[in-house]
């Protein structure tokens, strides 16, 4: 390597196995960083200035990667650093940006260190998450030797998933498409809660949902711990593909408690996840559940037992008018559109024949 005196206005630069690095900036780090562009970089280099993130997102995520062999911890340390660079800093454009192929934006958007490089790296992370270890490096592997279509050529982002997902058996390019194409991240704001089917058997149900305004849907596959009272504990995790699905899962023992992704896995996101309360109608024991709630765009109201087609679905604001009334029901999800609908505390009221469910519900703008 050759280190550069102070008019050199980069950190370091690979080229072609000369990294150059700026004055007095010799570190560990950073010559993991360019000598991974030696594989990332110059043996593939992006297609297109919009795929520049597979160069920087593998320098950047090999730099944790480094760290490993002393210590997972210290590798995923590092990239839970990443995600917080991303999540303090974040610009709010996408790492992969269509209008960067025939038009690049200036240097300090493309090299924005918060975007190419921090939530790049992350990227990667969380598809070593969702592939699984040995998928994982047998993909990226792959893909590094695959001299027809890569080694010693160039690289653009939807080859790349599409290779990708050959590797690992499936189409990936949904992965790709939310979280390199589409800005920022999401936001979940989960529910859960437990009941009890009949005696020796649980349900625990699981709510997803994201709120975001600020990007669409990102599909994920999600790990919940769910403990019981006897002290044990298990891990579940589903592919969550589109918002506000409920999950349901059987126990033969009692759940106290559901934690959302508690490993981190997904380092990309902001996260609440509270226990709902289901209420109850203590004639027949039937449930009527509102979510999201606190609800803003729409809210879905659930019934186990299904609605009864003769029942009358009628919401109350807080002063006790009408607001609401709806006839004809089918199914056991009923979503309703809040346009126009004023912020405040809401009654939802099931009226069946001779039964009467109701269920508090907030909305908010
Ligand atoms: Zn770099």
């Amino acid at each position: 390597f050759a280190t550069a005196n102070d008019e050199f206005v980069w950190g370091g630069m690979e080229n072609q196995t000369l990294t150059t690095l700026c004055y007095g900036c010799w570190n560990e780090s950073l010559m993991v960083h360019e000598f991974a562009h030696q594989w990332f970089g110059d043996m593939i280099s992006p297609g297109t200035w919009a795929d520049l993130w597979l160069n920087e997102g593998f320098a950047t995520w090999s730099e944790a990667l480094w760290l490993e062999p002393y210590n997972y911890t210290n590798y995923k340390n590092r990239v839970l650093n990443y995600a917080g660079t991303y999540l303090s800093q974040n610009p709010g454009w996408a790492i992969y940006n269509e209008s960067w192929i025939e038009n690049p934006p200036s240097n300090n958007v493309m090299f924005n260190y918060a975007i190419t490089y921090a939530k790049s790296a992350c990227v990667l992370h969380q598809l070593r998450y969702l592939l699984g270890d040995e998928v994982y490096f047998e993909a990226i592997k792959s893909y590094a030797e695959d001299t027809a279509n890569f080694k010693f050529k160039t690289a653009v982002t939807d080859d790349f998933a599409t290779k990708i997902g050959e590797v690992a058996g499936e189409d990936l390019h949904w992965y790709f498409d939310a979280w390199v194409k589409q800005p920022n991240h999401p936001v979940y704001f989960n529910e859960f809660y437990f009941t009890e089917e009949q005696p020796g058997s649980w349900q625990a149900h699981f709510l997803t949902n994201q709120v975001q305004s600020n990007a669409p849907f990102f599909p994920m596959d999600l790990t919940v711990m769910v403990a019981f009272y006897d002290g044990t504990d298990t891990l579940v995790r589903v592919r969550n593909m589109e918002n506000n699905e409920h999950f349901v899962f059987e126990f033969d023992r009692e759940p106290g408690m559901l934690y959302f992704d508690p490993n981190q896995d997904i380092v990309l996101k902001q996260a609440t996840t509270l226990l709902s309360v289901p209420q109850f109608n203590t004639f027949t024991g039937e449930r009527l559940l509102a979510f999201p709630n606190p609800a803003k765009e729409q809210v879905s109201f659930f019934s186990e037992v299904g609605f009864d087609p003769d029942a009358k679905f009628i919401c109350y604001d807080a002063t006790g008018n009408q607001v609401l009334q709806l006839t004809h029901l089918s199914g056991n999800k009923l979503m309703i559109n809040l346009d126009g609908w004023k912020p405040g505390i809401y009654e939802a009221v099931l009226m069946g024949k001779n039964t009467k469910t109701t269920c508090r519900f907030i909305v908010v703008k």
